[in-house]
């Protein structure tokens, strides 16, 4: 029973390789975080040794007694923290929790409508390559140009000429309150279900610090591990009080989608649900949105377009259009600086998906690690000066290694090991 270090140190160097450089980094991917100790302490158990296919109380194999008393733990609180009666706590990701939906709800063939990917959408909302519209009749909508917000009346015009089965609301790149309510009166009329994926703003929702969409989807789908900062994984939930709805999203993750459920994770989105019934997570939560804002406003006052003006939530895309600078470029440049963040479409883009013209900025990693307003405007002076210098087309050798030291000194104040992730400090 050798440990990793001694019988795999390839694997073992790249791990602690990945820890310095999330030690080293500043992380402002917006999809990212850095879980809890007590997080990586339960996905970290023998759960990884037991098959379970089935649900509490009704499995297929024996021996399910004890990982019964987690899995239910993760639907009771799943429940109580979402205000959901329905929680399904086994999709392995985001992406199998939507798919289970579809197959639940509508058949191949059927046509459903979701945000384009282009604007701020995800891709299993109905993108050309993924399931979601190689096997559905997929249309999309997206933003008005004049305020780069979601255009609903577009998505009502949509519907009403395409007449989908299933529409989707919810996004991965999109600074602003949804209107879900709006959603649901289009859906409705036209006789759609409603699914909301919650996916960036489950933790901010959690918190109360954005609109619940349960009370008006007739299923909500989530990923596990962004602003909600447990670990990696996929939920379902509704309020719905449909039992035979229930019954048929039950039967398309297992056995529709998938096969046993992963209970390490399972335990560990348990307690990553305790987690965020904290006042610590509602704090957190508040300062994910005033970090947000304080970098947004630097972008504004430093004559950058800030999609749509600025933020509501833990993200916001910054355009570079017009400076000619490529989301490629500049997200290399911040590479470099030690700065990671991710390149993204803008409205109007002239560049491929692959290059693009924007950076999108989120701030659920940072404010985790303990980073204020103060020092989030910083970092946001920061990579302006990186950009301004990359649109003058000079070299940024010299910038880049400036804030290089800066990033080191900012990090080394804020460990990731020593954060204050919820009571138990993350894992280093
Ligand atoms: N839904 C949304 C809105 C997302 O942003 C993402 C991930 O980026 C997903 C679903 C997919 O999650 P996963 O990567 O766990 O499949």
């Amino acid at each position: 029973n050798a440990r990793l270090h001694d019988f795999d140190p390839q694997v073992a160097a790249a791990i602690a390789d990945e820890v310095a450089r999330q030690e080293a980094h500043i992380e402002l991917i917006a999809s990212e975080n850095y879980t809890s100790r007590a997080v990586m302490e339960a996905q970290g158990t023998q759960l990884t040794n037991k098959y379970a296919e089935g649900y509490p109380g009704k499995r297929y194999y024996g021996g399910c007694e004890h990982v019964d008393v987690v899995e239910r733990l993760a639907i009771e609180r799943a429940c109580d923290l979402f205000g959901a009666d329905y929680a399904n706590v086994q999709p392995h990701s985001g992406a199998q929790a939507n798919a289970a939906v579809f197959m639940a709800l509508i058949k191949p063939g059927d046509t459903v409508l979701g945000m384009s990917l282009a604007h701020g959408g995800h891709l299993t909302h109905g993108a050309a390559p993924n399931f979601s519209g190689k096997h559905y009749h997929a249309v999309q909508y997206g933003l008005s140009p004049d305020t780069s917000e979601i255009d609903y009346e577009e998505v009502k015009r949509l519907a009403r000429s395409h007449k989908p089965k299933l529409i989707i609301a919810g996004f991965s790149a999109y600074s602003r309150v949804v209107d879900w309510r709006r959603f649901r009166a289009i859906a409705d009329e036209v006789g759609a279900y409603l699914m909301v994926d919650m996916a960036h703003v489950a933790g901010l929702v959690a918190a109360g610090l954005y609109p619940s969409p349960l009370p008006h989807a007739h299923v909500v789908t989530t990923t596990t591990h962004k602003t909600l900062r447990g670990p990696r994984g996929g939920l379902i939930l509704s309020a719905h009080g449909d039992e035979a709805l229930y019954k048929k999203l039950n039967g398309a993750v297992f056995p529709g989608q998938q096969g046993g459920p992963l209970m390490h994770v399972i335990a560990a989105k348990a307690v990553a649900f305790k987690e965020a019934m904290s006042q610590d997570f509602v704090r957190y939560q508040t300062q994910v949105i005033a970090n947000a804002k304080a970098m947004a406003q630097v972008f504004v006052e430093r004559g950058f377009d800030v999609v749509s003006g600025g933020t509501d939530d833990h993200l916001f895309l910054v355009s570079l259009i017009q400076q000619g600078v490529t989301g490629k470029d500049a997200d290399a440049a911040l590479g470099r600086a030690h700065i990671t963040v991710n390149k993204n479409t803008v409205p109007n883009d002239p560049q491929s998906p692959f290059v693009t013209s924007g950076l999108r900025l989120g701030t659920p990693a940072v404010t985790t690690r303990g980073f204020d307003e103060a020092e989030c405007a910083e970092l946001a002076g920061w990579i302006c000066d990186i950009i301004d210098v990359l649109a003058e087309r000079r070299s940024t050798d010299a910038v880049e290694d400036e804030v290089r030291e800066k990033v080191a000194e900012l990090c080394e104040r804020h460990p990731v090991s020593g954060t204050a992730s919820v009571g138990t400090g993350a894992v280093s």
